[in-house]
Order: structure tokens, then sequence, then C-alpha cells
């Protein structure tokens, strides 16, 4: 590459952030680190300052960034460390920021990936819960700022590699039908029905073929994972929520397919480590090496596909209907389900609970429409008091 591409990386303690680093370590001469934001893991992100020299760590938490600054003055080095969420935003901002990975989790990446959009940057979009939650609101942003938008969801990314030249974001490509996004089906792809009520977060977590962080390991376990894609595809592709299609598929070799009017189905293939969308937005539209070997079929033999089971798996039959309802439908959703996964990893609420509050939830608030920023954060906020009530209180809580 031509120029030296500098990055700030929101979430970089994370299972993509690390990735990212790790990419990022192979060329360089290529990308320099500009920014490492996270929340509180104050020790993962001086070791990796040390590594990286970006100018400015920010840690949202206040104790966890004086912990990082006293450390890295120590080891004289010349990042700044600054804390706050309103750092986060401004970090990514910053005019020597050519790229932004957007890899925190949940609703709580969204101002500061609203503000890499904003500010006109190369958004490599890993936290698809901020684009769900905001929908249209967030492309219609990307046009009017001219920032590119790269997913780096598997399944988006694999699609984003299949469109035809000249695909822009939230535009329906030409003569594109269709998109087929795989699942791996989850650990929970072939439990017995009665067995699910009682499975543990532990055992939610150790998905089969990706090692994530705890909360997108849950919604693989739950298949939500795969209702907030469908939705994030119907945003990123301009499709209908009818054109946006679920195949299991628990080799996890195909990442997505793009149907074309003419027959054609064009897919993206490899294993599945995060490394690869991640360096194909790195370096779009160039390629480079990411440290993923690449696949040995004949060691594969055998593909297989079969259809999602919608009885033992509601969520992606609740996204769906979100998705179709429209405005605040999917925020309210999101926001549910993040309130739900997180009462479910602190065993406030058994596995099968978390789809039945996400459903209560959704039959109480209307969908209405999404005009601005706003009506989005609203309808979060009513969605999490909602959900909050269905769910029991932590210990303590009424001491
Ligand atoms: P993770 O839990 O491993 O990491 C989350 C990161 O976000 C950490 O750096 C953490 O410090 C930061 N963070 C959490 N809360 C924060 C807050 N309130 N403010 C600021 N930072 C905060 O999660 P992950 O698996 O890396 O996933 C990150 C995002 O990428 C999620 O939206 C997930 O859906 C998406 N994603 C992940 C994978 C994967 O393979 N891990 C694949 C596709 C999409
Ligand atoms: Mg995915």
């Amino acid at each position: 590459m031509s120029m030296r591409r500098s990055i700030a990386i929101l979430g970089s303690t994370g299972s993509i952030g690390r990735s990212t680093l790790a990419v990022i370590a192979l060329h360089p001469q290529a990308f320099k680190v500009a920014v490492l934001g996270a929340f509180s893991s104050w020790q993962v992100i001086v070791e990796q300052a040390k590594e990286f020299h970006p100018e400015f760590v920010v840690l949202v938490d206040e104790e966890a960034a004086a912990k990082a600054r006293a450390a890295l003055r120590d080891c004289g080095s010349a990042t700044q460390v600054e804390s706050g969420e309103r750092a986060l935003s401004s970090a990514v901002s910053a005019a020597n920021v050519h790229m932004v990975m957007a890899a925190i989790v949940g609703a709580a990446g969204l101002q500061p990936t609203l503000a890499a959009v904003r500010a006109g940057k190369r958004v490599l979009l890993a936290n698809k819960e901020a684009l769900v939650m905001t929908g249209r609101l967030l492309m219609d942003e990307v046009r009017r700022a001219g920032a590119e938008l790269i997913p780096i969801d598997s399944e988006h990314n694999a699609i984003f590699q299949c469109m035809p030249a000249g695909y822009l974001p939230g535009d329906p490509a030409r003569g594109v039908t269709r998109v087929i996004l795989t699942a791996s089906g989850g650990p929970f792809r072939s439990t017995a029905a009665a067995k699910m009520a009682h499975v543990t977060p532990d055992e939610a977590c150790a998905h089969p073929k990706w090692k994530m962080g705890r909360k997108i390991s849950v919604d693989s376990a739950t298949l939500m994972n795969k209702g907030l894609e469908v939705i994030e595809a119907t945003l990123l592709f301009g499709l209908h929520e009818s054109q946006v299609d679920v195949v299991v598929h628990p080799q996890s070799v195909v990442h997505s397919l793009v149907e074309y009017a003419d027959g054609s189905m064009l897919a993206q293939l490899g294993a599945p480590d995060m490394r690869t969308p991640i360096a194909q937005a790195l370096a779009w539209p160039e390629r480079i090496a990411s440290g993923v070997q690449s696949l040995d079929l004949l060691a594969i033999g055998q593909l297989g596909f079969e259809p999602p089971d919608h009885v033992r798996f509601p969520s992606l039959t609740l996204a769906r209907a979100a998705a179709r309802a429209g405005g605040t439908a999917p925020t309210v959703l999101n926001a549910a389900n993040e309130v739900a996964v997180q009462a479910f990893l602190d065993r406030r609420l058994n596995f099968v609970g978390i789809s039945t509050v996400i459903d209560k939830v959704l039959q109480r608030l209307n969908a209405s429409p999404v005009k601005a920023l706003g009506d989005v954060l609203d309808a979060d906020a009513a969605a999490r008091r909602l959900a909050n009530t269905f769910i029991e209180p932590a210990h303590g809580a009424f001491a």
C-alpha cells in the first residue's frame, strides 16, 4: 500500500480488537495504530500500547484509566491516556485517523461508531448492535458524510466480497435477488428442547467454531445473532427481510452467499477466523496476508446445509418480525436482548427465558417511526426498563 494508514480500534481488548492488532502486527509498514479504546481492561490495553505505540489510549472507566496512565508513564511511554465515553468519540474523529474498527460490544458502541461515520472515516463495522438499533439513520449518515462502511461480521463481509463492483452501502445492488446467511447452528444445534432450559452460561459460550466474546456467544447459541444479522443485511445491502435467507451450515466454511437474477450464486469460503474479514476490510480494495491458513478442501470433504429450527430457536422469528415492523422494533429487540443476555450470564434468567423476555417486550412496546437519534435512544431505554421488570433482580438489589 502506498501510504501508511492510521487506525483507531474501539474495543481493542476484546476478541475482534485483538484479532485486528494481530493482522496489523503483520504489516507495520502499512498501518499505524493511532487510538486504542476499551471499557476498563487496563492491564491488557497497557500491554497493547507498549507494543503499538498509539497516540491515545481511551478507557471509559476513570479508575482504570488512571491505572493505565500511571503504568504507561512509569515505562516512559509517550501515549496519552483519556477517560470517559466522550473521549472515545473525539479520539476517533481526529483528522489523522483514517480508519476506525468499531468493535465495542452492544449499544455502548453506538456513539463512537456514529462519531466515526460523521467524521467520514472508513468504518470497519463489527459492532452490529449499533447498526441494528439505529437502522436507516446510520446508513443515511454514512451517505451524508461520505464515509466508507465495510462489514466485519463474517457473513456480511462475505456478501460484501460477492457484491458487484460499484455497490454502495444501503443501496440495492443491480441483479442481486437474495442473500443467504450461513449459521453454524451454535453449541445447541442438536440439543433436545427439554434440555435447553438448563444449559449454563459456560455451555452457551462454548461455541463449536468461533472463539468470541460472551455476549455474541450467547447470541449465537440462541440464534439471535443470526436474527440481528438478518436485520444488519437488510440495512447494509438495501434488501427486504424476505430477501435474506438463513441456512445452517455446521462446517462454517461458506461464510454467506449472494444470489443473482441469472441463477448464479457467489460465495466466499475460508477458515472460520475473523482475521480474514478484518484483513479484507483493512486493505480493501487490495488484499493482504491475514495470518490465516487457506482451506484444505480435500480435508473438509463435505459441506452440509440444513434449515434452522424455529421451534427450539424462536429468536430468529422474533428478529424477522422486528425487521418487518421496522421503525423502533429492531431497537427494542436489540435492547431487550442485551438485558436478557446479561441476566442469563449473571444466572438471573434461564436460557429459554431470553427469547421469552424479548417476545414480551416486543408485544408491549409498539414500533414507532424513527426520525431522529432521540427516537432510537428513547426506545432503547424504554425496552431496557421493561425487560428488567420481567427478570429477577440481582441478589441484594432490595437490600
Ligand atoms: P468482547 O466482549 O470480546 O470485547 C468487547 C470490547 O468492547 C472490549 O474491548 C471491551 O472493553 C469493550 N467494551 C465493552 N463495553 C464497553 C463500553 N461500555 N464502552 C466502551 N467499550 C466497551 O466482544 P467481541 O467478541 O470482540 O465482539 C465485539 C463486537 O463485534 C460485537 O458487537 C460482536 O457482535 C461483533 N462481532 C464479533 C465477532 C467475533 O468473532 N468475536 C464476530 C462478528 C461480530
Ligand atoms: Mg456473524
